[in-house]
């Protein structure tokens, strides 16, 4: 069968590859123009509490095309990466998501509301990264206290001492920095002493399966004990269902970001929530 399917499979996958690689810089060319056509957008997700009261959010970049096509940033922000556009989408979502949490303050709903924001490791890596966000938390006048800068295991493995020194400089700042996609990545557990770090989510990937997987439910397990055990705020990603949250309550985890409670949102709508959950407080 091999040797009979040998030849056309091979001239299928290489047209899929061709097709494959004709998307992408479709995407490429799409993207070049997303940021002047005002294409972007920011989705938030609330981080809940065990009483399920929200203390933050997630900003999550929304990209919605001319057709009305919604593209998931995890098929445009690699392509953004490996082009460097990665940098301008970037900047734009700190100025964006700083300048949305100016508005909540502003309104003084939530006073301990936390806003956390995705950074690239292509984005942390430039030289001038200090400077482009401490100029635009300055621009924007809103406390770096509230803010959670999101890196990825992705981050850590360059140059270690220049990654611990940068980071001490956003934390001097006052941004608190979390560990995402935690167990997902290269890093070693010393990083988990050396990186002035705050919080590790715990992967999605752990916690899609854990009520059925015995080993994903150890390892959810493992790493809140673990963040617990270095003093590091634990949050969950991905929780959609009660048996969930129960096991990783049980476990003590106590922050959770989840369709089980909300999808991410568009600011509007976050508005109303934060709105609400203070007249039921
Ligand atoms: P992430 O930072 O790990 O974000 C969590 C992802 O899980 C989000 O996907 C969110 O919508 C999704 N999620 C949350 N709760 C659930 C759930 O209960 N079930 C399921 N199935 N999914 C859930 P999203 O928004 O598609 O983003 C994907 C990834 O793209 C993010 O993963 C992050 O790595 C990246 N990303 C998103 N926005 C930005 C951004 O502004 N900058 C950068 N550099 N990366 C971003
Ligand atoms: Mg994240
Ligand atoms: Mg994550
Ligand atoms: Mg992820």
């Amino acid at each position: 069968r091999a040797k009979e399917g040998g030849r056309d499979g091979y001239r299928f996958y290489q047209l899929e590859m061709q097709a494959d690689a004709d998307a992408k810089l479709q995407m490429e060319t799409d993207l070049r123009h997303a940021l002047s056509a005002n294409e972007f957008e920011l989705y938030y997700q609330p981080q809940v509490d065990e009483f399920g009261r929200i203390s933050g959010a997630e900003a999550l970049l929304r990209w919605f095309k001319k057709d009305g096509e919604m593209v998931s940033p995890s098929e445009f922000i690699p392509i953004a990466e490996m082009t460097g556009l990665i940098l301008p989408i970037g900047e734009w979502v700190i100025k964006e998501a700083f300048g949305q949490l100016k508005k909540w303050k502003q309104a003084d709903i939530t006073p301990d509301f936390r806003l956390s924001i995705n950074i690239s490791p292509y984005q942390f890596d430039q030289d001038n990264f200090l400077e482009t966000i401490t100029s635009l938390l300055n621009e924007s006048g809103v406390s770096a206290s509230y803010v959670t800068l999101e890196m990825t295991e992705g981050i850590t493995v360059k140059d270690i001492h220049l990654t611990i020194d940068k980071m001490h400089a956003l934390t001097d700042l006052g941004f608190k920095i979390s560990m995402d996609d935690f167990g997902t990545g290269y890093s070693s557990l010393m990083y988990l002493k050396k990186l002035p770090l705050s919080e590790l989510k715990v992967d999605q990937s752990f916690v899609r399966d854990l009520h059925v997987d015995q080993s994903d439910a150890e390892i959810a397990a493992t790493i809140i004990a673990m963040a617990k055990s270095l003093s590091l705020d634990v949050v969950a990603e991905g929780v959609e269902k009660e048996s969930q949250l129960s096991f990783l309550t049980y476990h003590g985890c106590s922050v959770f970001q989840g369709y089980y409670f909300h999808k991410p949102m568009p600011a509007k709508e976050m508005d109303d929530l934060l709105f609400r959950n203070v007249v039921v407080l």
